[in-house]
This record gives structure tokens, sequence and C-alpha cells, in this order.
């Protein structure tokens, strides 16, 4: 018999959902992605559900079991043992919900008993006690980090569950943590919403509880806009963007807010965080676009410059050519900073950008000087950087 913790659709109603949310493997920039269970009561007006078509979706559901899913995980074409960074719940439920915090163990100890020595990462505002923190420190060859999203955000409209959860849980697990490490997941930061002086301070306080904080802005894509309008929500920006929004003066106030309050390691990217927790260097490679570097611990900046080594185009040609959507790729310039490339599409980009551990632009979406693959709102318009000089 097939068993779930939660409720298993049927096969009919799988069929029903979206393209998008039946895709239960996914490649995002921080790692391959597991999402077998979906649905979230917490209601956050932000959440990327909408994006999926899955807003409705309000209790966890799982598509598969467990077993179903790992396999389904390990035999994708885009896993690769110990090297693909993994993330498990990351974009319709939360990991820790009651019930599905039993799928969350059910997959990480069977990875975990195959000596899979992959990234995991687990990103949670909800409750961790300290018996699940026993549970993951008792992983012996995952690399598990659990990032607690903490915006500071005051509005229940916006976020209706108590933000004081994910503070009290990033406090007890980084008290506990063996194995596995805490970050602090600081976001979505709002210019007006939860950037006052005071929410500041808090941020940088509890950043010096944990082994890392990560700071970044607003998903703001066309969905959530209408979900914001459609509710009379305060929309944050008037215009939506493909990419995360960090305006320039939101920035420059977060870095100073840390380096006057002593705040803890700070980064601006994820894998950054991820990878400096566990003493390696950044997977995603980020270590060609100096400038994202600026922040980083001394240690973490000698580790990445190491690690650095520029593919050559024949390298990545062979890398693509292993994938069955790697026909009509082009290698459009490598430089220091990154390789641009044309005809692969985003997902297999990441194949290749974790295969290498360097960063693989898409030559249709231009990453801009200083704007660190975010969204051009709130930057002054510096003209076009289509393809960034190594120069820089
Ligand atoms: S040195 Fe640069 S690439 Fe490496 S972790 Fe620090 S910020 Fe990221």
């Amino acid at each position: 018999m097939r068993r779930t913790f939660v409720p298993l659709l049927s096969v009919e109603q799988v069929a029903r959902l979206s393209e998008r949310a039946k895709e239960v493997v996914e490649y995002r920039k921080s790692g391959l992605s597991l999402n077998h269970v979906m649905g979230c009561p917490l209601d956050c007006a932000y959440c990327i559900r909408h994006v999926y078509g899955a807003w409705d979706m309000r209790q966890p559901r799982a598509l598969m079991t467990d077993a179903e899913a790992v396999e389904l995980l390990v035999n994708h074409r885009y896993f690769q043992p110990d090297v693909t960074p993994l993330q498990i719940f990351n974009r319709a439920t939360d990991p820790f919900l009651p019930k599905v915090k039993d799928h969350l163990f059910a997959v990480l100890e069977d990875l975990d008993e195959r000596g899979l020595r992959n990234h995991v990462l687990v990103i949670t505002r909800y409750r961790v006690d300290a018996e699940d923190c026993v549970r993951l420190n008792a992983l012996g060859n995952l690399r598990v980090t659990l990032l607690f999203t903490y915006s500071g955000i005051d509005d229940q409209r916006i976020e209706p569950f108590p933000k004081e959860v994910a503070e009290k849980s990033l406090r007890l697990a980084a008290q506990l943590a063996g194995r596995y490490r805490a970050v602090l997941y600081w976001r979505p930061l709002v210019p007006g919403l939860n950037d006052s002086p005071e929410h500041l301070i808090r941020a940088v306080e509890l950043s010096r509880v944990a082994h890392a904080t990560v700071f970044t802005g607003l998903f703001y894509r066309d969905e959530i806009a209408a979900y914001y309008r459609a509710n009379g929500l305060p929309e944050p920006y008037g215009e939506t963007a493909r990419r995360k929004i960090v305006p320039e003066t939101l920035e420059k106030r977060v870095l100073e807010a840390f380096r006057t309050g002593n705040g803890g390691p700070l980064f601006r990217k994820t894998s950054c965080a991820v990878s400096f927790v566990h003493g390696e260097p950044d997977y995603n490679g980020h270590y060609g676009i100096r400038e994202l570097c600026d922040i980083c611990p001394t240690q973490q900046l000698d580790r990445c410059a190491v690690a650095h080594r520029v593919p050559s185009a024949e390298e990545l040609r062979e890398i693509a050519a292993r994938l069955p959507e790697g026909e009509d790729f082009q290698v459009v310039e490598v430089s220091e900073r990154a390789a641009v490339v044309a005809g692969l599409e985003e997902q297999p980009r990441y194949f290749l950008q974790h295969s290498l551990g360097f960063q693989i632009h898409d030559v249709r979406h231009p990453h801009r000087h200083r704007r660190h693959g975010r969204a051009d709102i709130g930057w002054p318009d510096t003209g076009s950087s289509s393809v960034e000089s190594p120069h820089e």
C-alpha cells in the first residue's frame, strides 16, 4: 500500500494540477528542488505558490510517496551524487509543518542512508524543536543547512504567521547544531515595510546567533502583484520583475547596519552562506563576480579564490552534451567572471553551473554590474551591459 503522512492525492487530482506544480523535481539556482508535498496554511501574501497556480492549496497533500520521490530525485538527469545541491519542500509548503515534517525526515534519512554527501537546504519559518535538532544531527553524510525565513514584517495582512516563531526556532537550532548549520534567511526585505532602523537592529541582533545571514528582496511577479491588488494590499513596487528586488539604498543601509551593529557573517547569495557555514567555496561560483565578495569573511574569500577556475569553452560544450537539452548549446563568451551561453534553458544551465562551480549566464538575461543578478528596480540606469566586461 502507498503510505503517506499527509493525504495522498489521487491520480485524477494530480492530473488537475498546473504543469509547473506537477513538476516534482525542479532545478532552481540554489539546488535541485524536491516538492512532492504541496499546500501550506501560513498564507504569506508574497508566497511563490501563486506562481505555481497552487495558492488555493492550503492543506498539505502528497503527490506520491517519499520512496517514490527519492527515486525520482536520485535518478533525475540533473542529479549528481555528492555534487548537486538539493532543496526539500521549498516552494509549496513549509517542511516543518506537522506531518510534512515526517516526510522531510523520511527523505533526509533515505538520502543519508545512501551515503550521499550532497548539500541539502531546508527553508522554514515554522517551529523546530529539540527533537528535530537531534534527528538532524544524526545524519552522518548529507550536509544540511536550515534556513530560517525571517522578515520582521509586522503587517499581518502580508504575513499572518507570527515572526517570533522563526526567531525562536533559529535560536534553538543554532544552539543545538552539531553537523547541520543554521542560517538567518532575512527576507523579503521591502522598502517602507520592514526596513526601519528598528527592523534593521533586530535583524542584526538575530544574526549574531546564526552561523550566517543572507539578506534578499521580494520576488514580485505578476501573479503575486495581482493577488496584492485583488486584496487591497499595499503594493510594494509599481512594476513586477523576473528577479528579486533589492534597491540600492536598501542594500547600503543593510550593510551599514551590520557594520555598525557588529552583525554576524553576512551574504548576498544563499549559496555563499550555505557554502560558508560548511567551510567550503561557493558552489555557485560567484567569486568571479568580484563586487559580490566585498562583504565576505577573509577565510571564505581565500577558499573561493583557491577554488576559482575558469572552464574552457570545450569543457562547457562537453558537459552540455551530456544533456538531451544540449543540442542547440552555444558558448558566447567565457571570462573570469562568468560564461555567457545561448541555447540552454534555466534548469540545464544550473546543471552546468553546479557541475563546474562557475557562473553560467544566459545571453538573453544580462547581469548588470553591482546588481548581483537582481532586478533593475531601485538602481540607476547605467546603460547596457549585456555581457559583463571581464575587466570591470
Ligand atoms: S568569496 Fe565571494 S563567492 Fe565566495 S562565498 Fe564569499 S561572497 Fe560568495
